[in-house]
């Protein structure tokens, strides 16, 4: 079976429960984004492509470790999908991915994060973290959530590049942008960045993100591309809000003319949205479709990206590296 409709099916599940040996080293706990808290997730990969999978003792998928990262998926009514744990480096495979403050004073509807009223970490302990990882990722990815004021984070992001930048590593940054932001993070060499636009289209993100502003998320990807150069900023847009297809493909197509690549994420249900569908694989893969020719019509190309989602691909299906 081709790899884009098994991960589509993987992630139209999302979850594994885990049997077999211990998974430990190869478990990763997520401190940002609508998985935030819970048990964890683990990176499962075949050939070289991965999906990330939450875990949960509920979930119908299984996932037997039989040890040393050699992992067998068992799906009901289907063949067993042979494949390998990877090690995460912080958060995610290859790359030190290190979330600055796990709070958030914005209220999305779709996120944990600030319901768990997390830690934020000062510029040095971040730092420690990275070089503890610095031997096995190839990047460094820096978000937050919103602890205090826009302003004070960005401040706080712009002090972590600093100290980051001498480690040799390429930079990417995701965090919610002051229309100064993409600026600053250029003239400090930032490799790469991303500002979520989230929902497909104005209505839906003003429903899901009160007080969070659409125009605000349009500029700085606009600027942002002036500065770092098509195809090196990228947004995620959560697929399952309620939006149709034709509003997603519009969605897509706006954001390649702009020379942005989407990231086009999966709705995770939690938050006041726990109850809500998965988006189904047949969907997903109707999307991955519209998402890989807006992409070829624009010019961009995944694989070019170092940091963050687009290079991590655990939770999305993403055209050129999953296709
Ligand atoms: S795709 Fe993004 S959110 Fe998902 S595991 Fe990878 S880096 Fe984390």
């Amino acid at each position: 079976m081709e790899w884009k409709r098994v991960k589509a099916e993987l992630l139209a599940e999302g979850r594994v429960a885990l049997s077999g040996e211990e998974c430990g080293p190869y478990l990763s706990r997520s401190t940002a984004g609508p998985t935030a808290g819970g048990e964890g997730s683990v990176f499962f990969s075949v050939g070289g492509r991965r999906v990330r999978l939450s875990v949960d003792p509920r979930a119908t998928l299984v996932l037997d470790h039989e040890g040393g990262g050699k992992a067998v998926i068992r799906r009901p009514g289907r063949e067993p999908l042979r494949g390998v744990l990877e090690i995460p480096g912080l958060h995610c495979p290859r790359q030190a991915y290190i979330t600055l403050s796990e709070r958030c004073i914005f209220s999305c509807r779709y996120c944990s994060v600030p319901r768990l009223h997390g830690r934020v970490k000062c510029p040095d302990e971040v730092v420690e973290k990275v070089k503890g990882v610095l031997d096995r990722v190839d990047v460094i990815s820096l978000t937050s959530g919103v602890a205090d004021s826009v302003e004070r984070e960005e401040k706080e992001v712009l002090n972590v590049v600093r100290k980051v930048a001498p480690l040799g590593k390429p930079v990417g940054v995701s965090v919610y942008p002051t229309e100064r932001t993409p600026d600053l993070l250029h003239d400090l060499g930032v490799e790469e960045v991303k500002w979520n636009l989230e929902a497909a289209t104005p209505a839906l993100f003003a429903r899901m993100c009160p007080g969070l502003d659409y125009d605000h998320m349009w500029r700085a990807l606009r600027r942002s591309v002036d500065l770092f150069r098509e195809g090196a900023v990228c947004s995620n847009v959560i697929v399952g809000l309620g939006e149709t297809d034709e509003e997603m493909a519009r969605c897509i197509t706006d954001l390649t003319e702009a020379g942005v690549i989407p990231v086009l994420r999966p709705l995770s249900p939690a938050a006041e949205l726990s109850g809500w569908p998965r988006p189904p694989s047949g969907r997903l893969l109707r999307l991955l479709e519209i998402h890989e020719q807006a992409l070829r019509d624009a010019g961009l190309d995944t694989r070019k990206v170092r940091t963050m989602c687009t290079a991590c691909t655990g939770c999305d299906l993403t055209p050129g590296r999953d296709t």
